[in-house]
Formats: C-alpha cells, sequence, structure tokens
C-alpha cells in the first residue's frame, strides 16, 4: 500500500494537467448513499423500487410520490466534503489538476473549493421551472410542502439527469477534451461499469491512468496504477507542493 502511494505521489508530483473523474465511492465516504452498490438506498424497501421513482416518466406522472423520495433520501444538503474532495481542491489551487469530472449530484467538490467541475447528472443544488425557466435554489425546493412549485404556476425540476434523460450535450464535449488533454487521469470510487464512465477513458492519451477504488472493479481497466482503497484515504495522504 505504502508503495503505491509513494508511486501516487511521484506520478502527480511529475504531472501537470491532472483530470479526475470520480464515481459514487467518493461521496459514499461523505455518507451519500451510492444508488448502484449493494447496499445503496436501491435496496431498501419503498412503495415504488428507486430506480423507477428516479425516472423521467415517474417524475411527470407522480410528482408528488417522486419528490417525497428526492427530498429525503436524494437532497442532501447538509453533508461535508472529505478528504478527496478537499485534496482535489488543492491540487486545482496550485495548478496541477484542471478538472474534476463527476457522476455525483451532490456539489461537495465546489464546497471543497473546486471550481472547474463538469457535472455529468447535474447538481442537487440547480433546480429550475419546467414552465418558465425561473431558478431555484436546493431549500426552496426541500422545504416546499409536497410539489416545489414557481410562482408562475409552473413545477419545479430538479437539474439533474433522471433515467430517460440523456447527458448534457456540452458536458460531455468538455469532459472528452478534459481527457484528451491530460497527462494524468485519475479515476475514482467507480466500478466504471456504468456507462458513461467507460466509454470516456478511450479518449486519454497521456501517462498515468490510475485507478483508486475501495471495491472490486467490475470492468477492468488497463490502469498504470491499481490502488484498491478508500479514496478519501489515498487522497488524503497525498502531499502538495504549495510553493
Ligand atoms: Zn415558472
Amino acid at each position: 500500500m505504502d508503495e503505491k502511494i509513494k508511486k501516487l505521489q511521484k506520478i502527480i508530483d511529475e504531472s501537470e494537467n491532472i483530470v479526475f473523474f470520480g464515481g459514487a465511492g467518493v461521496s459514499t465516504e461523505s455518507n451519500i448513499p451510492d444508488f448502484r452498490s449493494a447496499d445503496g438506498i436501491f435496496h431498501m424497501s419503498y412503495q415504488y423500487p428507486p430506480e423507477q421513482v428516479v425516472s423521467y416518466s415517474f417524475y411527470k406522472k407522480y410528482p408528488e410520490e417522486f419528490y417525497k423520495f428526492y427530498k429525503s433520501k436524494m437532497m442532501v444538503l447538509e453533508t461535508l466534503p472529505n478528504p478527496a474532495h478537499l485534496k482535489l481542491a488543492e491540487l486545482e489551487k496550485v495548478g496541477k489538476l484542471k478538472v474534476v469530472i463527476t457522476q455525483n449530484i451532490d456539489g461537495l467538490h465546489q464546497k471543497a473549493g473546486s471550481k472547474n467541475v463538469l457535472e455529468l447528472h447535474g447538481s442537487i443544488w440547480r433546480n429550475y421551472c419546467i414552465d418558465c425557466n425561473a431558478f431555484y435554489k436546493a431549500e426552496v425546493v426541500k422545504e416546499a410542502a409536497g410539489i416545489p412549485r414557481c410562482s408562475c404556476g409552473g413545477m419545479i425540476k430538479p437539474d439533474v439527469v433522471l433515467y430517460q434523460e440523456g447527458l448534457n450535450p456540452s458536458i460531455i464535449e468538455q469532459t472528452i477534451v478534459a481527457i484528451g488533454k491530460a497527462d494524468t487521469l485519475i479515476i475514482g470510487g467507480t466500478s466504471l461499469a456504468v456507462y458513461p464512465a467507460a466509454g470516456f477513458i478511450d479518449y486519454f492519451r497521456g501517462n498515468a491512468l490510475v485507478v483508486i477504488n475501495k471495491s472490486n472493479m467490475e470492468k477492468s481497466v488497463d490502469a498504470d496504477l491499481n490502488i484498491a482503497a478508500p479514496i478519501g484515504e489515498v487522497l488524503g495522504s497525498l502531499y502538495v507542493d504549495t510553493v
């Protein structure tokens, strides 16, 4: 383990354009439930299966049920960043890390201080009226009784990519460009089993591909360095030269 951390430290020291691609595992260490893992909220008992609730058709048809689940299980507003988020923000500040790409919707990278964050699945912190596109803060949605509504009467929708919805093409484009320019790509907290994580790696042309993931990977990646440990522990132990 120590040898692997040393190797990672060397890679980071020698890199000038690091891109981080993070999955659910980055957030679970801040105690945010993972949607797809075995002990995630998909396996909790609920009136409807969560994968059905978090779909666009369900949101349109049963908004009250959608919001009951969304507000209580997905709108985690008080959670704090963990050492992984903090270290990535530090690496960005010294100019080594250029972009954080995340599949998480919790906004913890921004809370940690990261500026250049590409949110593939959107964010619980942005909400828009589906009729007039007015912006609403997360607190307004969370505190609304029942279905959150705009002053125009329209329903508010979180800027979160639900099942049946496509990813934002501009975010995809920026993700591909960032990965294509990176000299080091660190993939953390994801099994890489779920689209689009697997496909994005093909755009990497840099020197070092690093995978940090606690659990076994369902899809094996030809990484230069594989670390099977919690991401917060691994990144937290790195030294960032601020001079
Ligand atoms: Zn409106």
